[in-house]
């Protein structure tokens, strides 16, 4: 029976609670817009889209001009070659050709006279004649140069004594009042030329260095002369006619030509 009762109040509560559940439902839509709406705002940030960094670039290499050398040095201008000099009607240079040994590298001495000597022996050297006059109390070899015959030396041989590259004074003719050693470059032949004859080769090189001398310092031809024609002395012998040698180099070096042309030469007698 209660039961029944309470059945009968029933449909007054549903509607209550229908009420409730309606207000109830209302808040919730209220709830869930604003939750939304705060949701909106509070994930503006994590959810903007990630800024888009530029990539990283990515320089390409640059070209690079391929290198052709040979096509490069065709390109190139051939060289041209250099005007040359008019022809020049001056004398060769005396030093032009000349072994190195002959140019000292100190001051030159006054040189103004060339004197000729024969070794008064049938053999002989630098070396050799250096220790004679040793010997005899020189303080070294007397003469500048020594022109070898062949027998110690080469034939035709010209050796450059210790005096001249020291450009030193001569002990080689000591007539007068000493001027031939003081100014004087004394040349040595080796042999004994009252025997025999100079060699040609041995000829040959006298000229060539006498011009070179005459040359280099302006010495004249007058002033080549025999160690005879300086003093009382057999020296340099009968077979060595400088007289002859005087006359070659003086038109070698007047007509202004070589001293090594072979042809320049004729056979002392
Ligand atoms: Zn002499």
């Amino acid at each position: 029976m209660t039961h029944s009762a309470h059945t009968k109040s029933s449909p007054r509560l549903a509607a209550s609670l229908a009420w409730t559940e309606l207000h109830r439902g209302a808040a919730r839509a209220v709830i869930l817009v604003m939750a939304i709406l705060a949701g909106c705002q509070m994930n503006s940030d994590a959810d903007l889209p990630p800024v888009r960094l530029s990539p990283p670039v990515v320089l390409a290499p640059q070209p690079v001009p391929a290198y052709h050398p040979t096509a490069i040095a065709t390109e190139r201008p051939l060289p041209q070659a250099l005007p040359q000099p008019a022809a020049s009607h001056l004398a060769p240079e005396p030093t032009a050709g000349v072994p190195a040994s002959w140019v000292p590298n100190v001051p030159a001495n006054h040189w103004t006279w060339i004197i000729i000597h024969h070794s008064d022996s049938a053999y002989g050297s630098a070396a050799i004649i250096d220790k004679w006059h040793r010997d005899r109390g020189f303080d070294e070899l007397g003469y500048h140069f020594v022109i070898g015959n062949g027998t110690n030396s080469g034939d035709g041989q010209i050796e450059v004594g210790p005096r001249w590259t020291k450009q030193k004074w001569g002990a080689h003719d000591n007539a007068l009042d000493n001027r031939y050693n003081t100014s004087g470059i004394g040349i040595c032949l080796v042999g004994n030329f009252n025997d025999t004859r100079p060699t040609p080769k041995q000829i040959h090189s006298l000229v060539r260095l006498v011009v070179y001398l005459m040359r280099k310092y302006d010495i004249p031809a007058d002033r080549i002369l025999g160690h005879g024609e300086t003093k009382v002395t057999q020296c340099p012998g009968r077979y060595l006619n400088v007289a002859s040698i005087r006359n070659q180099a003086e038109r070698i070096v007047a007509e202004g030509k070589s001293s090594d042309s072979p042809d320049q030469y004729a056979e002392s007698r």
